[in-house]
């Protein structure tokens, strides 16, 4: 027996042993110069996984939450106006952040499981002048996906700064930063860029800094400030030493060799990756008589999927049923429908063998909570899409 379970939740998620190994070497300095060169390397391959050539890279001890923060205390100025489009759980949370700083927040909501129209966003655009947009790449809590390529573009149009809530997305799911003309686009360590959790991650556009620097009051979030963290950046970069917080050096030696791990696959591939078993995991779903919140193929996530419990079936008893099998689901987050499905995380290292066993175990649950179905036709339907 192994002793451990498969971890299929949308964060933290299965992790490379050889990043694992990376975070168990001997702790270092921070200015050590074998650190200051993984720190630097580590900061030139966020642009590639990125695709953001051009952009301002941040590696900062701290969770997702952060990064939100971080993006936001430093944008947003008292009175400025914030365009906050909401797919689920974590738009709202950043309406709430947004609001600390001062800013007046407009909130834009979907409907549960659909995604806000884009002309709703431009006429809002278009009727006060906005200073920032932000939206969830993959709102966690609902598996929906929104195409970040049209509200990159709003953003030029109408000189409004855009944030891409890219937790649950970047490295998994297609970003193109540079190309699609998106200013700050962060994540957290423990979703598909596949290290435990305790780093905050983000690339900022030459225009949020000079937004940034041309800010008329002092940022109002003293650990989050630019002003002490961007010499820091530059210093690694350019292989220096410098100090202003003690950096996560065991993660970051993990987050170098998870970062080449990502690029030996190679971006495209890994998106293609992500397509692949996400259709495969919806189609076992479909195939199983579960309908999914979001609800249309074209706006399903790659990295995660969030089925409802068929007519008959008692959450809590699948949940209990799936906490007694090999593999750890997550229950639902969205206030209001959270009891009615169940999450599953398939991003990063997460293989094909993984998918067949989770679309085993969930099989092999539903059956024992008394959902009729013929047993194998869901490993059947994932299957299928993975050849
Ligand atoms: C997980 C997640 C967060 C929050 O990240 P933490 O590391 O838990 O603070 C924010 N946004 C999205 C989309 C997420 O998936």
């Amino acid at each position: 027996m192994k002793g451990r379970k498969l971890l299929m939740i949308p964060g933290p998620i299965e992790f490379e042993p050889a990043v694992m190994q990376a975070t168990a070497m001997a702790t270092t300095s921070h200015v050590a110069p074998d650190f200051i060169e993984t720190f630097g390397h580590s900061l030139e391959m966020m642009r590639d996984v990125w695709l953001s050539p051009s952009g301002q890279p941040f590696i900062i001890a701290g969770t997702g939450t952060l990064a939100m923060d971080m993006a936001g205390s430093n944008l947003i100025e008292p009175g400025d106006r914030a365009l906050v489009i909401s797919t689920g759980y974590f738009g709202d949370r950043y309406a709430d952040l947004l609001k600390r700083y001062g800013a007046e927040v407009t909130v834009l909501k979907a409907a549960t499981g659909d995604v806000v129209d884009i002309k709703e966003v431009e006429k809002e655009l278009n009727s006060k002048s906005y200073k920032l947009l932000t939206f969830t790449h993959v709102d966690t809590s609902t598996a929906v996906r929104v195409d970040p390529r049209p509200l990159g573009l709003l953003g030029q149009k109408y000189g409004v700064l855009t944030i891409l809530d890219g937790v649950c997305s970047v490295a998994g799911e297609e970003i193109r930063q540079d190309e699609w003309m998106l200013d700050v686009v962060f994540t957290a360590s423990q979703k598909a860029v596949g290290v435990p959790p305790g780093l905050a991650l983000m690339v900022v556009s030459e225009r949020a800094v000079n937004a940034w620097r041309s800010r008329k009051t002092p940022v109002g979030n003293y650990y989050c400030d630019w002003n002490n963290w961007l010499p820091v950046m530059k210093a690694y970069e350019e292989r220096r030493p410098s100090y202003f917080g003690t950096p996560a050096v065991n993660l970051v030696n993990g987050l170098e060799v998870s970062l080449g791990i990502i690029l030996k696959e190679g971006m495209e591939a890994r998106f293609g990756r992500h397509r692949r078993i996400g259709r495969s995991f919806r189609t076992a779903m479909r195939d199983l008589g579960l309908k999914m919140i979001p609800i249309s193929e074209e706006i399903s996530a790659g990295t995660l999927s969030a089925p409802y419990y068929p007519d008959g079936v008692r959450g809590a008893e699948f949940m209990r049923a799936i906490a007694a099998s090999d593999v750890i689901l997550a229950g639902g987050l969205l206030q209001g429908i959270k009891d009615s499905y169940f999450r599953v995380g398939h991003m990063g290292s997460v293989t094909e063998g993984d998918i067949l066993t989770t679309v085993s175990a969930i099989e092999h649950c539903l059956q024992k909570c008394g959902h009729n179905i013929v047993r194998g036709i869901g490993l059947r339907g994932a299957a299928g899409e993975l050849q």
